[in-house]
């Protein structure tokens, strides 16, 4: 028998605190893709689509592809951007006779009408489908799993890597769980369960630490018959909901006290360690103080600053990190990216190889990260931002910073973008001529996908908090909806 298959890619991660709101333009400058569009790019990539196709190719599925659609991290999803995106996967719900749905959806999306946006997404599905009918997602671990969420989808699979390298992998797992189900050999759903934390102490990460041995349990539990898939979220901090914060899920069958047992016992530990930080987040200027004397034969120095990651909804124009290297008299360095649409449109309008004085980034909220700075360079080179990575995560996929420029100041190149992008892959400064193996320093804005391509080629790699938007000082943010007493803001009392 050959099932039909509803497949859609949307995903959004929402940093509640951003001024900017996220509207179609938004998803316009990172992708939107219809149909066979959406599968020709993303289908031989490392993407949750590519893994929807594999399932399908090994299991003769006949595939119905509606869209897929993301936007950069930023603020709440404006009302007109969702729709125009829900509901053509919706119409298609209610017109197909589907055996299955399988969603790549990323987990922590806002509304501007709605906290829970991928809860409403799958509402809106249901509501439209028979209930025999099994949805199954994907998420990025970083989702913050509404009890809606884990009670509509029968079947949840989020990645197991961070930095994120098994889209593919986790796609084509949670294809295979569906299929068992359309089938009629299983008959899963998800139970979840949550600690009261803003996120997983590191974010997750799973290169080094506690996610390690976890990851292990929770694949020793899949060996179970009745456990089909065990997922750890760690959670997005920057997004003031009720649901915000770390969840296990067990998408299984059979015993289910048993399964939430077992859940527990992982969320117990990501309570437990939650002192256990392994990251050393360095002032701007101490950071700055070690690449003013780095000696860079093994391989440059990395600067991540963690707090201006526009892969979590950071602004990106933070200037407190390219002050602190330029007043340490840094040198032999790139800086990337600064997001500065007005000072690349006026980078624009200037000769290459010219002198030129303008004021940079700092522009959205000086009180996150630094106001503008005034500097003096040479305009290096302009571009229209396009590039297509090489990485384990962006291999094949094709990117654009908006009108972007090379401003080198002092001894530092500094890569001037238009649309907000973290810095997770060598093309995103080698596509622009800048080329981050031979520097002594590379600064650059990322918490932690950075690694998967920037720490082969690194001597060191350290982790700063320029104060921006995502700070690890939680408590300058100003969380309302949040539960209380919630970890680390009502420390004392946890
Ligand atoms: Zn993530």
């Amino acid at each position: 028998m050959t099932f039909r298959v509803l497949t859609a890619e949307l995903a959004h991660e929402t940093n509640t605190f951003s001024r900017r709101l996220t509207g179609a333009q938004a998803f316009k400058d990172r992708y939107v893709l219809f149909e066979n569009a959406a599968v020709t790019a993303r289908s031989d990539a490392n993407t949750e689509l590519a893994g929807f196709v594999d399932a399908g190719r090994a299991h003769g599925w006949e595939i119905e592809h509606v869209l897929s659609a993301s936007a950069g991290p930023s603020g709440k999803v404006e009302r007109a951007a969702f729709e125009w995106l829900c509901d053509p996967i919706v119409a298609a719900v209610g017109r197909g006779r589907f055996d299955g749905i399988l969603l790549g959806l990323h987990g922590a999306m806002v509304l501007d009408f709605c906290e829970d946006g991928d809860g409403e997404i799958l509402r809106r599905i249901r509501a439209s489908l028979s209930a025999e009918i099994p949805i199954a997602i994907t998420l990025d671990p970083h989702a913050n799993v509404s009890q809606q969420m884990s009670s509509l989808a029968d079947i949840v699979v989020s990645f197991r890597t961070y930095p994120h390298i098994d889209m593919r992998e986790s796609g084509a797992r949670a294809g295979g769980i569906l299929h068992r189900t359309m089938a009629g050999e299983v008959k899963p759903r998800t139970i979840r369960v949550s600690r009261a934390m803003l996120e997983e102490t590191n974010g997750g990460r799973t290169d080094v630490g506690p996610m390690i041995p976890r990851l292990a349990k929770a694949e020793e539990y899949e060996r179970h018959a009745d456990v089909f898939a065990v997922s750890i979220n760690a959670g997005f901090a920057s997004t003031d909901v009720a649901d915000v914060g770390p969840t296990v899920l067990v998408t299984g069958q059979g015993d289910f006290d048993q399964h939430i047992a077992f859940a527990e016992t992982l969320a117990d530990d990501i309570w437990e360690r939650r002192y256990e930080t392994l990251n050393d987040y360095l002032t701007v200027e101490a950071a700055a103080a070690i690449g003013a004397g780095f000696d860079p034969r093994s391989g440059p120095l990395v600067i991540a600053d963690y707090a201006d990651n526009p892969g979590a909804g950071g602004y990106g124009d933070s200037t407190a990190l390219l002050g602190a290297l330029l007043e340490a008299g840094v040198s032999n360095a790139c800086f990337g990216p600064m997001v500065d649409g007005e000072a690349a449109q006026t980078l624009h309008g200037t000769e290459v190889g010219e002198h030129i004085q303008l004021a940079l980034g700092g522009k959205t909220d000086a009180e996150f990260g630094g106001g503008p700075l005034t500097l003096e360079g040479e305009l290096v080179s302009i571009s229209d931002g396009h590039f297509v990575g090489d990485g384990p995560i962006l291999g094949g996929l094709s990117r654009s910073y908006g009108p972007s420029a090379v401003l080198r100041v002092d001894g530092i190149e500094i890569l001037v973008v238009t649309i907000a992008q973290q810095m997770l892959d060598l093309q995103q400064f080698k596509s622009f001529g800048i080329e981050p193996e031979g520097k002594r320093v590379i600064a650059l804005k990322s918490m932690q996908h950075f690694r998967a391509a920037f720490e082969p080629i690194s001597g060191q790699v350290i982790v700063c908090d320029s104060g921006a938007l995502c700070t690890q000082h939680y408590e300058r943010l100003p969380y309302r909806n949040v539960p209380r007493p919630i970890f680390p803001l009502d420390q004392d009392a946890c």
